[in-house]
């Protein structure tokens, strides 16, 4: 019988990427300080663009940065 921890660590594996793949292939979602509306012009967490990068995305662009300011 297969651990449990290896499986929980496998279905972790499979989540994760999942998510980064999905990032990967739509970087930005949509805002949801303005939903269901999309745009607004004076919200301020978008800039009135209605799209948002997505935290992954965020993250992703945090450790490429760091990874360039450190290999220099
Ligand atoms: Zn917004």
């Amino acid at each position: 019988m297969t651990p449990l921890i290896v499986l929980l660590g496998l279905c972790l594996l499979v989540i994760t990427l999942g998510y980064i793949l999905w990032c990967a292939a739509s970087p930005w979602g949509t805002c949801t300080r303005c939903r269901p509306g999309g745009k607004n012009r004076t919200c301020r967490a978008c800039n009135g663009t209605g799209m948002r990068p997505r935290l992954g995305w965020q993250l992703f662009v945090y450790l490429t940065r760091f990874y360039r300011d450190h290999t220099r």
